[in-house]
């Protein structure tokens, strides 16, 4: 990307320096940096210490065949244990490990660490008795109930590597990934609640089982009674969750695995395209997730940490299961998706001290205006994070005020599925924030930005994203394809991974992400990132949300067309609001950004964890079919802005 037009964007300058509490209790100081950049194994070596191993590993990091990584050579280790038998031998069985919230109101359960063992155990031996070996694969298909995390925590105990597949999916999605990654056993739900209304998912598992074609994959349908719904039912094939684990022994011996043992596979969200697989290994990926858990959030004892990921995404895997329960933490699960206040109530109700959501969530509640977040006493906050998109500078200030209360830390964190763990991140006992900026990597990882021929950009400027070091919880490969991991990662410069992220360094070395290389726009010969474009427009006080896309213009090139979000306040805009917008570009970033239209629109096209699909607005602004729509959350937002678009040209 050129110096001349990032120059002129990103004049932020308020900071937010750490609270003082904070920053003098810190889990991680400012000396990791530096005790890390002189020796990196010997400080994941001590990360991977706050873990029970069995044998322990011989070498930190093999690194001899790149780019497959091997961490932790020679240890053996049990994930399960690690998340749940560990906090009860060391006499913490009665920490509640998940406040579970069900959709409907009223419908909740607490559950303790010596709760979930006994549940992980059961179905451990339940998958046994289903002829679940240690290699064979399961695909768990579930709501957000509780018994999505015994299914996982259970088949990482006997060995199975599990893949997740988001509830939402269709049949489809599910037996493509079912197929993929070869799974013997389906663990699902007769449904789900979904917008106060039960939701079923079984019909969809029974259709996907008609499109496999080996007999193996899928031979057993493990299903839990969530909703109580009427469903189908094939005598060979389905089994109840509450006959075959409720009836199991809560005894379980588990095995160590190898540390490289896969855990897990899960595809990526596809927000650029196909979905791919990507294998986590135990040893390395417990370290990277229950350390940076601890680090970022700067977990205690006491904490109530609530994600709100969904577990069908690698947030809620990294961030919901794997590393808080390794941590032994306390934290929320809820089963609902944002509705106006009841998350806040949520807040409230728990005490929740750490919460951790997503860009495309605080603008839905910046859209509905703050009177509703006011309304709750949330001061048991004292941190906010924030995972999946750039946040835009208006958003990361609103959320700090109107429900950080002003006190609490931002933690902006940059990471991706094939990350495994959160590798660019402030540490909030000392970092001085900049709001949109997800500042520095974490001790122990190396990143920098590079230009076309993989030099260093220096301050100032901006590049390509890379990563320099290995690090534990990287992927180690797609599953089954090892070309294509070679090829989509590591083949841009020799020994650097490339993340296909757009980054910018500011003056002080800090580090702004620009959105996806494949989104920047080249106007006129200048290129413009769509991240840049967006938050000038969030930044005016009428619109919530904006997505940019370039779209194939024949005097420019390509020419600028966002889609935005109004915020309920606004109305309608008023009738000059496009020029309105458009004024406001030029004047945050200057004439060249002006995009050529802009589209008021009720909803964008999304995925699952929340990312605007862009290549889907790209077809809507180049006036073509609309491509591969599987991963969206909500497949009928793209009929809506079709309908829209094609209305108004
Ligand atoms: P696919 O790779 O199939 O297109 P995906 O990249 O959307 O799917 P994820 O692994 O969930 O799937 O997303 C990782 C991407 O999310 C990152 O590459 C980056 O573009 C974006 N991202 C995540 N966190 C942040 C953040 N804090 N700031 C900016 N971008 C972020
Ligand atoms: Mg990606």
């Amino acid at each position: 990307m050129s110096e001349q037009t990032l120059s002129n964007l990103m004049h932020e300058d308020r900071r937010f320096e750490p609270p003082a509490g904070l920053a003098a209790d810190a889990n991680v100081k400012e000396e990791a940096y530096a005790r890390a950049d002189s020796d990196r194994e010997a400080f994941w070596a001590s990360a991977a210490e706050r873990l029970d191993w069995g044998q322990k590993w011989d070498q930190v990091l093999d690194w001899s065949n790149p780019p497959f990584a091997k961490w932790f050579v020679g240890g053996t280790i049990n994930a399960s244990v690690n998340c749940v038998d560990r906090h009860v031998d060391a006499g913490n069985g009665d920490k509640v490990a998940l406040h579970w919230i069900g959709e409907p109101e009223d419908d909740t359960r607490d559950i303790t660490y010596a709760q979930l063992k006994d549940e992980v155990s059961k179905a451990a031996n339940a998958l046994t008795g289903l002829g679940v070996q240690k290699g064979d694969r399961v695909a768990i298909y579930m709501p957000m109930i509780p018994e999505v995390v015994v299914a996982m925590l259970a088949c990482a105990r006997i060995g199975a590597p599990h893949t997740v597949v988001f509830g939402g999916f269709s049949a489809d999605a599910l037996a493509s990934r079912i197929t993929d990654c070869g799974a013997k056993v389906v663990i699902t739900a007769d449904g789900g609640y979904r917008r106060g209304a039960p939701s079923a998912l079984k019909p969809a598992v029974d259709e996907a089982v008609t499109k496999l074609e080996d007999d193996e994959l899928a031979s057993k349908v493990l299903v839990v009674r969530r909703t109580g719904q009427d469903v189908d039912w094939d005598d060979d094939r389905d089994v109840w969750w509450h006959e075959a684990v409720d009836n199991a022994s809560a005894d379980h011996e588990p095995e160590l695995h190898d540390a490289e043992h896969p855990l897990f596979v899960m595809y990526t969200s596809g927000s650029t395209g196909k979905p791919k697989g990507i294998l986590h290994t135990t040893g390395g990926y417990l370290t990277g997730t229950s350390f940076t858990h601890w680090e970022v959030f700067d977990l205690k004892d006491d904490d109530v940490y609530w994600c709100t990921a969904d577990v069908g995404w690698i947030t809620g895997h990294s961030y919901m299961v794997y590393g808080p329960l390794a941590n032994g933490a306390t934290q929320v699960m809820f089963e609902g998706t944002p509705e106006k206040g009841r998350w806040w109530q949520i807040v409230q109700d728990y005490k929740v001290t750490l919460f951790y959501t997503a860009p495309t969530a605080i603008r839905t509640f910046m859209k509905q205006g703050r009177e509703i977040p006011d309304a709750y006493d949330m001061s048991s906050l004292r941190l906010l994070g924030s995972v999946g998109e750039p946040i835009n500078p208006e958003a990361y200030v609103w959320y700090r005020e109107v429900i950080g209360g002003d006190r609490c830390p931002v933690v902006d964190t940059w990471w991706q599925t094939e990350t495994g763990q959160i590798m660019i991140s402030p540490l909030p006992g000392v970092t001085a924030g900049k709001p949109g900026s997800a500042m520095k990597a974490l001790p122990g990882i190396a990143a920098d930005v590079v230009d076309d021929d993989a030099q260093s950009v220096g301050n100032g400027n901006g590049g390509y994203l890379v990563l320099k070091e290995p690090w534990p919880a990287m992927l180690r490969t797609l599953w089954g394809d090892d070309e294509r991991f070679k090829d989509t990662y590591w083949s841009r410069w020799k020994g650097l991974y490339f993340a296909g992220d757009g980054a910018k360094l500011d003056d002080d070395g800090d580090i702004w992400l620009l959105g996806r290389v494949d989104d920047v726009m080249n106007v006129s010969g200048h290129r413009l990132s769509t991240t840049e474009i967006e938050s000038a427009l969030v930044s005016h006080p009428k619109v919530a949300e904006a997505a940019v896309v370039g779209a194939a213009d024949e005097t420019t090139g390509q020419a600028v067309c966002a889609f935005v979000i109004l915020r309920d306040s606004a109305g309608d805009g008023g009738e000059d609001i496009v020029e309105e917008l458009r004024k406001h570009v030029a004047k945050e970033i200057g004439a060249i950004a002006k995009p050529r239209q802009i589209m008021v629109v009720a909803e964008l096209p999304k995925t699952r964890s929340g990312k605007i699909m862009r290549r889907l607005l790209k077809d809507v602004a180049e006036d073509r079919e609309v491509g591969d729509v599987t991963t969206l959350a909500d497949s009928t937002v793209m009929d809506l802005i079709k309908s829209k678009s094609s209305g108004s040209s």
